[in-house]
């Protein structure tokens, strides 16, 4: 049994079950036993990748895509280049390289990391050291000042409540204990008036998941944006409005119950766009579109056949596997979305303004 699990079972004999959002936070988070806190989960030893891990050339993409849009709006001198949930630091590292011979953007920028793991902020540091970063627990406590923010795997990690339509309501997926296990459990029905825009277009039996913490961060990014100038890139997987159960486990790069080790897994569940959007007011916002797309446009397949000829043999294999794996439909190209935040009236991202 790990520490998480018999910490959770106390605490749900003493105060009952609990719902999936804590469970989530306390299994990603907790200071001691908490997944994030206690270890680096990415890469081939880890848990899982991400798109940054697999090529620099996601970060290549996404730094000559925010120098363009820093350009388009003037190049303003001072600006935030600023990322949520950062992991190994991989993403920032590559589109500081990339961004390199942009003239005057690495003068204007300063490095605004929002990392909750002190295990990944050491990462973090170690990689981007000679770019003296500055670390925040949270968006609200960045500098007001032009705000450039990439966002790659951050909002799934957010926790979710999961509920399951009924004649009656909602039924919410709580965790509960059974023979000293944790297990889902549903709730008894009850109307939910946040879900009553949802009572339209699901039918008894159908499931949908809400992020509480996704809506206000969103509208913290757009507000930011609006009063000072700047740009979003978020990416993720996920779609336009939730719809059935997303909610799961990764260990060891294969698919776990969620609810056997907890604190030992990484917890996750599609990002729900249509949400970040509608609460990003007061700015533009892109259609939310696939990210192979995104990639294709900012020219990703003349990248790497530029960088195919430096390699043979394995390391050419593998080069043109992960071009393939961030952009092919059938693998992150269409699963992940991408979605780009503008002050009204500002042009598009390139990418983004098809
Ligand atoms: N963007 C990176 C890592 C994705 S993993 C990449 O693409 O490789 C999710 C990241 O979000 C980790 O860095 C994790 O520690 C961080 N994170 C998760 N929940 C967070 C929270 N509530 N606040 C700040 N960072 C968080």
């Amino acid at each position: 049994m790990t520490a998480l699990k018999d910490i959770l079972i106390r605490q749900i004999a003493t105060t009952g079950p609990i719902t999936l959002a804590d469970y989530m936070t306390q299994c990603l988070l907790h200071p001691q036993h908490g997944y994030y806190t206690t270890r680096d989960p990415l890469g081939q030893a880890g848990d899982f990748t991400t798109a940054p891990e697999i090529s620099q050339m996601f970060g290549e993409m996404l730094g000559l895509c925010l120098a363009q849009t820093w350009l388009d709006q003037g190049a303003p001198q001072h600006i935030l280049l600023a990322e949520l949930g950062p992991g190994r630091g991989t993403l920032m590292a590559d589109i500081l390289r990339a961004t390199r011979s942009v003239p005057g953007f690495h003068a204007a920028a300063q490095i605004h990391l929002v990392e909750a793991s002190p295990t990944l902020r050491a990462a973090q540091a170690q990689r981007l050291a000679g770019h003296s970063p500055v670390w925040h627990d949270s968006i609200a406590d960045l500098p007001e000042a032009p705000l450039f923010l990439i966002a790659n795997e951050f909002f799934d990690a957010l926790p979710i409540r999961q509920f399951t339509r009924d004649d009656k309501g909602w039924r919410e997926t709580m965790v509960a204990v059974q023979d000293g296990n944790l297990i889902a459990a549903l709730s008894d029905p009850a109307p939910i008036q946040a879900l009553d825009h949802r009572l339209a277009d699901t039918t008894p039996g159908q499931i949908v998941e809400t992020c509480a913490p996704a809506a206000p961060i969103a509208g913290e990014i757009a507000r930011r944006i609006a009063d000072h100038g700047g740009a979003t890139l978020i990416f993720d997987y996920g779609g336009w409005r939730s719809n059935g159960d997303t909610f799961q486990a990764l260990e060891n790069h294969q698919h776990a119950d969620p609810f056997a080790h907890p604190g030992q897994a990484d917890l996750t569940a599609h990002v729900d766009f249509e949400a970040l959007a509608k609460s990003a007011t007061g700015v533009s916002s892109s259609a939310m579109t696939p990210q192979g797309i995104v990639l294709e446009r900012l020219g990703i397949t003349t990248r790497a056949q530029s960088l195919a000829k430096a390699l043979s043999g394995a390391a050419l294999e593998s080069h043109i596997a992960a071009h393939r794996r961030l952009t092919h439909p059938q693998e992150m190209g269409s699963l992940f979305k991408s979605l780009a935040l503008v002050p009204t009236g500002a042009a598009l991202p390139p990418g983004f303004d098809a």
